[in-house]
């Protein structure tokens, strides 16, 4: 369930347009709501430790802590150093995200016949950049509502987001850090349906407690 918000709580309300990148900083305690505006649209998700970006989100040591392959309602996703960064605290989507796709990049798209074209990996040191952070590491990410299921045998498939418009994440920081959001420009393969579209993100601050 999305949880209610105070009249105290501030929010700060950021549009992603389709194809493009942010980057926000949160401060630990703050939730970050990623919310499909559309539906059906994948969301790249990176984070940095705000004070040393040699520390991040790291799906793999994630996946370790939790015994997942991919993210559930209560769980915190770890860093490099194995410290909880970002708690998945609410998720009213059908809960469909993955863990284990590379972020898309100007090699993937070659492969895939197209010599120029956005992608994650740009988006992510695009958004960087803008808070003075030059990166040329690109982190597995986490992909918000990407649908990737796993058959018995291994095989995994790379099919449409099930989001709706409207439905939503919550990300609660866990320590101060920079989270980059990609609305992924895919629009070969048919992860983001039909086309890719935007996303929006809210920053809560919990109200005090008095
Ligand atoms: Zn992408």
């Amino acid at each position: 369930m999305r949880p209610t918000t105070s009249p105290r709580d501030a929010a700060i309300r950021i549009d992603v347009p389709a194809r493009s990148g942010r980057a926000v900083r949160l401060e630990q305690g703050q939730e970050l709501a990623i919310i499909d505006v559309d539906g059906g649209q994948v969301c790249d998700v990176f984070a940095f430790v705000a004070d040393d970006v040699d520390e991040y989100l790291s799906a793999s040591h994630t996946r370790t802590s939790t015994g997942r392959l991919f993210p559930g309602v209560g769980e915190s996703f770890t860093t490099t150093l194995r410290r909880p960064i970002l708690t998945l605290v609410y998720d009213t989507s059908p809960g469909a995200h993955d863990m284990l796709i590379a972020a898309c990049d100007d090699a993937r798209y070659r492969t895939l016949g197209v010599d120029e074209h956005a992608s994650c990996a740009t988006n992510l040191r695009v958004a960087l950049r803008e808070f003075g952070v030059v990166n040329e590491v690109v982190p597995q990410p986490v992909n918000v509502f990407m649908n990737v299921p796993v058959a018995p045998d291994g095989t995994l498939g790379l099919l449409p987001a099930l989001s709706a418009p409207g439905d939503a994440i919550g990300l609660r920081a866990d320590i101060d850090c920079l989270v980059v959001v990609s609305a992924c420009p895919m629009d070969i393969n048919g992860i983001n349906g039909s086309h890719p579209s935007g996303l929006a993100l809210t920053i809560t601050t919990p109200a005090e407690e008095f």
